[in-house]
């Protein structure tokens, strides 16, 4: 009996870790097709070293920081104010303690995927400490008061605006591209007009989407699209989606993260962004199983995990993380 409760407890203990999925190799290090690990050594080349990912913690909120050794980008900077249980309406200050233990003094582009706070709240903050060369977004007015400041601070700090949409791809130098899939011209230019005729259309679903690409790694930052959209991309891209890592959408909601697109992008971890004990239970169980039913074994979350790093050559990657 004792053997087999030997046995029992070390399966668990294993299956623990894979779920866990933290300090390891990433299940895609070392590509196993040649051409592909051959334009990987290229690119990792070209990039004098690699691209490195930081899903920041930064409690409940999105803050995703790329660095290619030529550009350093922020994607989304994480709330003002803590939202989470015990400390709500505090200041939040971790972005600028994350960004100064990575070491960034500037930074190139800051893209904010929707005008949401736990997105932007920190956004003007960032344009006027580190100026930013260029504000990336998807150009739908919104009256929420970080976006109005964020561009208020671009206007006087000199940053170029830059509306991007489906289709578009910014150079992040290096040989890493950044391809916009969402939102597309169409839902921008439908989305504009009914805010201008006082409608509400849903703003998570106004989220950037972009395919982050070096060599033949790529991982998906999803902003907090929700499965419309996420269809809708299904739909559109197909396996063109597909990505070893996925940022998961809207922080584990189950609003986000369907069967249809996980089957589109097959990645092999997925990332969560999201602060302990959270007011909405993000990340929500039932996303946690859709990942498991979908073979995604490794799973890294910011809440028990820290600020997960990715870190890779243009073919390989690895990922540790803070805690
Ligand atoms: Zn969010």
């Amino acid at each position: 009996m004792k053997r087999v409760g030997n046995f029992i407890c070390c399966l668990m203990l294993a299956c623990m870790l894979l779920l866990a999925g933290c300090g390891g190799q990433g299940a895609g290090a070392g590509s196993s097709d040649a051409g592909a690990a051959g334009q990987g050594a290229a690119a990792a080349k070209a990039a004098g070293g690699g691209l490195t990912v930081k899903v920041l913690d930064v409690g409940q909120g999105d803050a995703i920081l790329i660095q290619t050794g030529s550009q350093t980008i922020l994607v989304d900077t994480g709330d003002d104010k803590y939202y989470e249980d015990g400390k709500k309406g505090k200041a939040n200050n971790q972005l600028f303690e994350e960004l100064q233990k990575a070491d960034v003094t500037a930074i190139d582009k800051l893209i904010l995927t929707h005008a949401h706070a736990d997105h932007i709240g920190k956004a003007a903050q960032v344009i006027e400490k580190y100026g930013v060369k260029e504000l990336v977004y998807n150009g739908i007015p919104s009256t929420n008061k970080y976006f109005v400041n964020a561009l208020k601070a671009a206007k006087a700090q000199g940053t170029q605006q830059v509306k991007v949409k489906a289709g578009d791809v910014l150079d992040f130098g290096n040989g890493v591209t950044y391809e916009v899939l969402s939102p597309t011209a169409q839902q921008i230019k439908d989305d504009t007009a009914a805010i201008k005729a006082g409608e509400k259309p849903d703003i998570n679903n106004q989220s950037v989407v972009g395919r982050l690409s070096f060599g033949s790694f790529a991982m998906l930052l999803t902003g907090d699209a929700e499965s419309p959209v996420e269809k809708q991309m299904a739909a559109s891209y197909g396996s063109k989606l597909h990505c070893q890592i996925l940022k998961a959408g809207h922080h584990g909601s189950k609003s986000s993260s369907s069967k249809e697109f996980l089957q589109a992008v097959k990645p092999e971890a997925a990332m969560i962004s999201a602060g302990a004990n959270n007011q909405y239970g993000h990340p929500h169980d039932v996303t946690l199983e859709r990942y498991r039913k979908q073979g995604i074994r490794q799973i890294y979350r910011t809440d028990t995990s820290g600020t997960v790093t990715i870190v890779s050559d243009g073919s390989g990657y690895s990922v540790s993380c803070g805690k």
